[in-house]
């Protein structure tokens, strides 16, 4: 319209149907042209924000898809350190009940052992007593039946030269004087038969152990 107001200004004193018709249809054409021409480059604009558009989505995709992986990695590394930690610990645990059951084990054979060695003792200890026990008894019934080691017997049997007591030779040494009357015995005898003299009748009542201590204190056997 441009061209043709140009031209109408310039040309309007002298009009010519041709030109006029010629102009309008170059103004046409013209026309379609530049529409043309805005279109594709409308067309040209849109695509152009269409494909940044699309890059940019991508480029979110994209960022989004790197952060997924990551956070899957970082999941999964996660993971593999705990289940390290997990066997860590548990053998760990492994070792130290192991150690516990060792302990354990050993104690029981110290303990064992102990026991044992207890029992030894206590049987050696048990034997011991009652040997002696017996010997007590055969020392004290053969005092008793006069076949002992005391000067009286000695002398009938031709071994020694003086039957008298050696605490004090005033009396035959037998079991009966020993046991019962002899003086210098007296405070020995009150401190195991309870009693400075005994009358024979007595020694019945008399226990064998406290006979044999009696016996031990005087140093004659
Ligand atoms: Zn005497």
């Amino acid at each position: 319209m441009h061209i043709l107001c140009e031209c109408e200004a310039k040309t309007s004193h002298s009009h010519n149907p041709l030109i006029t018709q010629f102009l309008v249809q170059t103004l046409y054409v013209c026309e379609q042209r530049e529409k043309k021409f805005v279109n594709r480059e409308k067309k040209e604009r849109k695509r152009e924000e269409k494909r940044k558009k699309r890059e940019k989505e991508s480029k979110k995709r994209e960022k989004r898809e790197k952060n997924r992986k990551k956070r899957e990695k970082e999941r999964k590394k996660r993971k593999r350190e705990k289940k390290r930690k997990k066997r860590k610990r548990e053998k760990r645990e492994k070792k130290e009940k192991e150690r516990k059951r060792k302990k354990k084990k050993e104690k029981e054979r110290k303990k064992r052992e102990r026991e044992k060695k207890d029992r030894k003792r206590e049987k050696r200890e048990k034997e011991r007593k009652k040997k002696k026990e017996r010997k007590t008894l055969t020392l004290v019934v053969d005092l008793l039946t006069g076949h002992n080691t005391l000067r009286r017997h000695l002398h009938v049997m031709g071994l020694s030269n003086d039957p008298d007591c050696r605490k004090r030779g005033t009396e035959e040494e037998t079991s009966v004087h020993i046991l019962c009357e002899c003086e210098a015995l007296a405070s020995l005898r009150h401190q195991y038969l309870r009693s400075l003299f005994l009358d024979p009748e007595d020694i019945r009542v008399l226990g064998v152990g406290a006979i044999w201590n009696f016996m031990e204190g005087t140093g004659l056997l």
